[in-house]
């Protein structure tokens, strides 16, 4: 039945309604696919028989006429949602073997909708990283591959297993999250759609923090049309997060296919960086000519803060995540090494249950945090902030509807072949992709070629916030232009 991992969560979702098949074989014909593919270590863990009661309750309400709008559909969650009697590590050594007591609202969101839990997916350690090379659990191995070639690839990260489980159908969608880009970049890596919504529009409750000025989950799939499916069920206003917004969840499906004509596109000048390889920029004027074909005014603009961005979001996020990551002192959660005393206790627990970028993270989060240097750096990376959202509250103000950009600087790399000597070299990826979480803004990645290695490349809308439906109906002009891409399979 491996056909029915091929289907899209529109498809599922009508063939398990006119009783083409169970739920039951739904979900067995992913399980049985992600048992081959465990060379990819996208699941970090499997839930078998969780999936497996889901998807008879689902069976069940299906049956009596009663099925919720994802009822049936099987889907992967990242490590960093606290998932109510499921182990949940953010894929960090500190929390091994944390199993929460209570479940992230997204997801349940998704289970309340009728979704069925298939695993847990791998992730960077605390989702810091753009290679899902940090993790404790193991890099994840792309299912994409250089034509002619067998390197192992990175599928991007943070989200890198979600992005490759949904690539390497193992799921029919997965959730994300997003702090300077792990949801958009991985997309872009492994050939999928991938959204960050609005600052606000998901609920951050029992997601594992890392930086929570800028995190944001969202979805995965191989549509627009599904990741629009999926954030109906996501999105929508949670009292126990004070960030969350309390505005109706439109039917962002009913988005997808709208005309945008007359629609008016930014196209950001500075978006074209010094040494961006010749393909990315075809890829970006390919897409300008797409949207232009299908009516949309295309307008240069300026968003002349971008250069800032990167080095402000690397003050910021680590000055977050120090803060949000004091909580891990071996008395609370997961792993504990013993000590002498007590200080030394949390001196040890902290340096062997933390990877090496968490560490460098924290450390610089509380450097520029301290009372010496809190103005130099904290207090100015926050105007810094300000104004690059400035720059694009004053493009929309001139009536611009989007912007389109690169969604990453170049195609997915080899394992190992980035960051080892200098992490900037790393950080570099999330170039196009910080400056929306730092205004808060809706960013989907959309695949829109292959380069001359045959590998995916994505290209990014940036959308006014609370506008995803915009992104959803110019997304799926994209991908009408642009069709499919599905990995060779390689590895089972
Ligand atoms: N790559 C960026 C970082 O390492 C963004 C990660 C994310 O969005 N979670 O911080």
């Amino acid at each position: 039945m491996s056909e029915l991992t091929a289907l899209t969560i529109a498809a599922a979702r009508d063939g398990l309604k006119q009783k083409k098949f169970s739920a039951a074989e739904l979900a067995d014909a992913h399980l049985a696919a992600m048992e081959k593919a465990r060379a990819l270590n996208a699941y970090v863990l499997e839930t078998p028989e969780r999936a497996a009661a889901m998807a008879k309750a689902s069976d069940a309400r299906i049956a009596k006429g009663d099925a919720g709008p994802l009822e049936g559909v099987p889907l992967a969650i990242k490590d960093m949602f606290c998932t109510e009697g499921v182990r949940t590590t953010a894929c960090s050594h500190i929390l091994d073997n944390f199993v929460p007591p209570y479940e992230s609202t997204v997801s349940a969101h998704l289970w309340r909708d009728g979704a069925v839990l298939l695993g847990k997916t791998n992730n960077d350690e605390f989702a810091m990283g753009s290679s899902n090379e940090t993790s404790f659990m193991g890099n994840v191995t792309s299912p994409w591959r250089r034509q002619g070639a067998n390197t192992p690839l990175v599928p991007g990260g943070s989200s890198g297993g979600s992005a490759a489980a949904v690539a390497a159908r193992l799921c029919l969608g997965a959730t994300g999250t997003d702090t300077g880009g792990s949801i958009r970049q991985p997309a872009a890596f492994t050939g999928i759609v991938g959204l960050k919504p609005t600052y606000g529009r998901c609920s951050r409750w029992g997601i594992v923090a890392f930086a929570s000025s800028l995190d944001q989950a969202g979805p995965f799939a191989r549509t627009v049309r599904d990741t629009a499916i999926m954030m109906r069920s996501m999105a929508g206003h949670d009292p126990k997060d004070t960030t969350s917004i309390d505005i109706p969840v439109p039917d962002y499906e009913a988005a997808v296919g709208q005309s945008i004509k007359g629609k008016k596109i930014g196209i950001p000048k500075e978006y074209r960086v010094d040494g961006m390889p010749a393909e990315i920029e075809q890829l970006w004027e390919q897409g300008r000519k797409w949207l232009k074909a299908a009516g949309a005014e295309l307008v240069e603009v300026s968003l002349p803060h971008t250069k800032y961005a990167l080095p402000a979001y690397y003050i910021v996020a680590p000055a977050e995540a120090s803060s949000n990551l004091a909580r891990y002192d071996g008395v609370r959660y997961g792993e504990r090494v013993a000590g002498r005393d007590i200080a030394s206790m949390y001196e040890n627990t902290r340096a062997g249950g933390f990877g090496k970028e968490v560490r460098r993270r924290i450390m610089i989060g509380t450097y520029v945090l301290s009372a010496g240097y809190y103005d130099a750096y904290y207090l100015r990376a926050q105007k810094v902030r300000t104004l690059i959202k400035k720059d694009f509250e004053d493009c929309f103000g001139q009536g611009i509807d989007a912007m389109l950009t690169p969604a990453t600087p170049s195609a997915a790399f080899g394992i190992g072949e980035k960051g080892g000597a200098d992490p900037i070299e790393m950080y570099l990826n999330d170039v196009f992709t910080v400056t929306v979480n730092m205004a808060g803004l809706p960013g989907i990645s959309v695949p829109a070629g292959l380069d001359g290695q045959g590998l995916p490349l994505g290209l990014q809308l940036i959308g006014r916030p609370f506008d995803e439906e915009t992104l959803f109906s110019l997304g799926q002009v994209i991908e009408d232009a642009a069709g499919h891409y599905t990995p060779e399979k390689w590895w089972a």
